[in-house]
C-alpha cells in the first residue's frame, strides 16, 4: 500500500514559548496508506482535533516533521507552500456548520472551488454536484444558510469540502447532534467517496461507526499515539478497551455473550457489524451462508 501521510515525532504546543504553553502532542508518530478509512478515537482532549489539523496544514508542528502526499511540513513552513495541499487535503470541522458565510447555500458551497481556480460556471457546477450528494435538495440552493435546520447547515457545510474532490477528507466528529438517519446519510456518504478512493480520516466517539467504516484505527491518550491497529486486532483486546476506558461495540460485545451462552456451537471471533451477527446466527442455526 502507498502511503500518503506520514509524521515523524510530531509534537505540538499551543502557545509555545508562553507561561500558557500547553503540550497537545507529543513525539507523535505514524503512517496513513492511500484508501484507508482510519478511525481515530480516544478522549477528550486526547488531541485528536490537534492531529488533523496539523495533516491539514492549518498549525505547524513545533517540532517535528509531517509528509502529506508530496509536501513537506514542519515548523518553517510558509502558508504559501500549502496552497497545493490545501486543494486535496479537505478538513471539516467540529460543529462545520458555524464556518457557513455566504448568503446563499449554492454560494457557501462554491466558495471552495472557487478559491482554488474554477471558473464560475465549473464551480456552481462541483456545488451542485456537492450539494446532490449530502441530499441538500434544490429548493434550498438560494437559501440563506442560516435558515436551514442544524442538520442541513451541516450537510452544506461538507459539500463546501466535498465539492474541491479532495484526496483526503478529514471529518472532527461530523454525526455529532445528527438524528440516526442523519448519521447513516453522512457516513454512507464517506463509505462511498471512501469507495471511490478517497482516503477518509474520521476523529469520532462511537465504537459502532468505528467497527462498520474504518479499516485502521488511531487511539490517543494524552497527546500521544496509544495504539495504531487494524479495526478488528483492536476489538479482539477486551482488556485493552477495558483499562482505556473504551467501549466494545454493541454487536461485538452480544456476540461475546452469546458465544458465552453457547461456546461449542458458535466460535471464538470478533464481529464488528450487525450483517456480520445476523449471518453468523443463521449460519449456525440452520440457514445459508449465501442467504
Ligand atoms: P481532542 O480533539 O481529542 O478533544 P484537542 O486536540 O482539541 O483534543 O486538544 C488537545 C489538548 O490541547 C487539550 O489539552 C486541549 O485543552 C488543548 N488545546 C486545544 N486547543 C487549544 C487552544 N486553542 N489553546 C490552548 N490549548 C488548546
Ligand atoms: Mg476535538
Amino acid at each position: 500500500m502507498a502511503e500518503i501521510i506520514e509524521l515523524k515525532n510530531v509534537s505540538y504546543n499551543y502557545q509555545n514559548n508562553t507561561p500558557f504553553e500547553q503540550a497537545a502532542l507529543k513525539n507523535v508518530s505514524l503512517k496513513i496508506d492511500k484508501n484507508d478509512f482510519i478511525a481515530i478515537i480516544g478522549h477528550t482532549g486526547s488531541g485528536k482535533s490537534t492531529l488533523v489539523q496539523l495533516i491539514n496544514g492549518l498549525i505547524l508542528p513545533t517540532q517535528g516533521e509531517i509528509k502529506v502526499l508530496k509536501q513537506k511540513i514542519n515548523k518553517d513552513t510558509k502558508q504559501k507552500e500549502l496552497y497545493n495541499l490545501r486543494k486535496k487535503v479537505g478538513i471539516v470541522f467540529q460543529f462545520a456548520e458555524s464556518q457557513l458565510f455566504a448568503e446563499t447555500v449554492l454560494e457557501d458551497t462554491a466558495f471552495g472551488p472557487l478559491n482554488f481556480g474554477l471558473n464560475k460556471d465549473e464551480a456552481i457546477q462541483k456545488a451542485k454536484e456537492a450539494l446532490k450528494k449530502v441530499n441538500i435538495s434544490e429548493e434550498l440552493y438560494q437559501k440563506s444558510p442560516f435558515e436551514l435546520s442544524g442538520g442541513q447547515m451541516r450537510r452544506v457545510a461538507i459539500a463546501g469540502i466535498i465539492a474541491i474532490n479532495p484526496e483526503i477528507l478529514i471529518v472532527d466528529e461530523p454525526t455529532i447532534g445528527l438524528d440516526p438517519k442523519g448519521r447513516y446519510e453522512m457516513m454512507h456518504l464517506f463509505k462511498e467517496l471512501n469507495d471511490s478512493g478517497v482516503t477518509i480520516i474520521l476523529v469520532t466517539h462511537s465504537m459502532e461507526d468505528t467497527a462498520k467504516y474504518a479499516n485502521k484505527v488511531i487511539v490517543m491518550e494524552n497527546g500521544q499515539v496509544l495504539k495504531e491497529v487494524k479495526t478488528k486486532d483492536l476489538f479482539k483486546d477486551d482488556n485493552f478497551l477495558l483499562s482505556h476506558q473504551l467501549a466494545l461495540p454493541k454487536v461485538t460485545s452480544f456476540y461475546q455473550k452469546l458465544r458465552a451462552l453457547d461456546p461449542s456451537k458458535y466460535e471464538d471471533k470478533v464481529i464488528l457489524t450487525v450483517d456480520e451477527l445476523a449471518k453468523e446466527i443463521a449460519l449456525k442455526n440452520g440457514g445459508s451462508k449465501n442467504e
